[in-house]
C-alpha cells in the first residue's frame, strides 16, 4: 500500500510512523536522550538535539501532523503559546504591522496587545466578518492577518475564504489558529492559509494532561520558524511527544463522538427557558451557520450560553453540575465548564470584555467524552435544581 495515506483516520494511526518499526516495536518508543552521536560535520541545526527539535520522537510527530493537515511541514513545540508567539516573532520583524481578529484566545489576545508594540510591531483589531475593516487597516507595511477558526468562547466563525483571498491580493501572511476544529473538522492549508497553528494541549492530545502545541504549514516558513524556536526554547520534551503521539491516534474518534453531542447539547439548552443564548456553529440560528456547514466537517464540541438569570445563576449552576469539571482548557474525554469572564479571559478588562461579546455569566463548556443524555440530564438538573 502507498504511504501517502488518504483518510485522517489511517493517516492518525499510521503517517510518519517509522518503517521498518524501531526494534519491532509497534508503538514510538521514547527516544529520552538529550543528544545523539553525530557523523561527519553536520550544520548546526541538524545536529540532534532536543531543543533542536529533531530527535526521533519529534520527526515521527512533524511527519504526521503535515499529513493531517495536509502541509509540507510541521513543528511541536512546548505548548500552543509557544507554537503562537514563536510564529508570530519568526513572521514580524520591529517595523512590522499585522492584523488579528477581535475575540481572540485570551493568550494571544494579550501576548500581542501588551508586548508587540514595545517590539516595535504594530498592529490592528478586525472584525473577522466585516472585510471593510480589513481593508481601513491595511498598511503598506502590513505583513500578516492572524484568525482563529472559531473564536473563544463565542464560536463565531470568520469569512475564511476571504481572508486567505485577502491575504493572496496583499501579500500578507495568512495564519489561523486551528485548535478549535482540528484537522477532523477543518483543513485551512486546503483553502490556501499559509500557517495552521494549534495548541496540542486540547484536541491533538486530547485527554488533559500534557501542555503542547505545533504549526504546520509552508515548508519555507516551517524553517524559519524552526530556527527561531531553537533559540527561543519552546521545545517539546520526548516524553511528552509520546504522550502527544499516543493521544492524537484516537482523534478522529474522539472529535467526530464529541461533534455530534455538542449539537444534542446545544439543541437541548435552546430550547430551555432558563436560557437566553446559546451560541454553537451547529445550530441553524447561529448568525454563521451556513458558512460553518460549508467550511467544516462537524461543528467542534465547545460551546457557550448565557443564563436569563446571569452571572449568579451561572455560579449555581457550575455548583450543581456533576459531571463537568470546573476547569479552563478544553478538548479533553472529560467534560469541563468554566466562566470565561474568571478564567480564560480574565487577564483582560471588563470593558475588553464587553467590547468582545463575553459577557461576566457567560458559560463555556467543552464536551467530553461522556454519554449525551447523561451529559443532558445532569444540565437539566443543575438548570431546575
Ligand atoms: N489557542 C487557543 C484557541 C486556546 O484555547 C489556547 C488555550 O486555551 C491556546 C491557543 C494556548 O494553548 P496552550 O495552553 O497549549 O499554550
Amino acid at each position: 500500500m502507498a504511504k501517502k495515506f488518504t483518510h485522517i483516520e489511517t493517516k492518525l494511526v499510521h503517517a510518519g510512523e517509522p518503517n521498518p518499526r524501531i526494534g519491532n516495536a509497534v508503538s514510538m518508543p521514547i527516544f529520552q536522550s538529550s543528544t545523539f552521536e553525530s557523523t561527519g560535520d553536520p550544520e548546526y541545526y541538524d545536529i540532534k538535539y532536543i531543543r533542536l527539535n529533531n530527535t526521533p520522537n519529534h520527526e515521527v510527530l512533524h511527519d504526521k501532523l503535515a499529513a493531517l493537515e495536509n502541509g509540507e511541514a510541521a513543528l511541536v513545540t512546548s505548548s500552543g503559546m509557544a507554537a503562537i508567539s514563536t510564529t508570530l516573532l519568526t513572521v514580524l520583524s520591529c517595523g512590522d504591522h499585522f492584523l488579528f481578529q477581535k475575540g481572540l484566545y485570551g493568550g494571544t489576545h494579550e501576548l500581542i496587545t501588551k508586548n508587540f508594540r514595545s517590539l516595535g510591531i504594530d498592529f490592528d483589531v478586525i472584525d473577522g466578518n466585516d472585510p471593510d475593516t480589513w481593508v481601513e487597516n491595511l498598511k503598506s507595511r502590513t505583513k500578516a492577518i492572524y484568525v482563529e477558526v472559531l473564536t473563544n468562547p463565542l464560536l463565531e466563525v470568520a469569512d475564511l475564504n476571504r481572508v486567505v483571498e485577502f491575504a493572496r491580493n496583499n501579500q500578507l501572511t495568512a495564519i489561523i489558529d486551528n485548535t478549535f476544529a482540528t484537522p477532523v473538522n477543518f483543513c485551512p492549508l486546503d483553502i490556501g492559509f499559509d500557517l495552521s497553528l494549534h495548541s496540542g494541549s486540547k484536541y491533538l492530545n486530547g485527554h488533559s494532561d500534557i501542555v503542547a502545541g505545533a504549526v504546520i504549514g509552508r515548508a519555507d516558513l516551517l524553517r524559519e520558524i524552526r530556527k527561531k524556536l531553537a533559540y527561543l526554547g519552546g521545545t517539546l520534551d520526548p516524553h511528552t511527544c509520546f504522550l502527544l503521539h499516543r493521544g492524537m491516534k484516537t482523534l478522529a474518534v474522539r472529535v467526530r463522538y464529541q461533534n455530534k453531542s455538542a449539537t444534542r447539547i446545544a439543541s437541548f439548552l435552546q430550547e430551555h427557558s432558563a436560557v437566553a443564548e446559546v451560541n454553537y456553529p451547529g445550530l441553524p440560528v447561529h448568525p454563521q451557520h451556513e458558512r460553518a456547514g460549508e467550511l467544516f466537517r462537524g461543528f467542534g464540541g465547545v460551546l457557550s450560553f448565557e443564563l436569563k438569570a446571569g452571572l449568579n445563576a451561572a455560579r449555581d449552576l457550575l455548583n450543581k453540575l456533576v459531571l463537568p469539571r470546573v476547569a479552563p482548557s478544553l478538548g479533553g474525554v472529560e467534560s469541563l465548564v468554566t466562566l470565561p469572564a474568571a478564567t480564560t479571559h480574565s487577564g483582560l478588562s471588563v470593558k475588553e470584555r464587553q467590547e468582545m461579546g463575553i459577557s461576566e455569566g457567560l458559560v463555556r463548556i467543552s464536551v467530553g467524552l461522556e454519554a449525551t443524555e447523561d451529559l443532558v440530564e445532569d444540565l437539566l438538573q443543575a438548570l431546575e435544581g
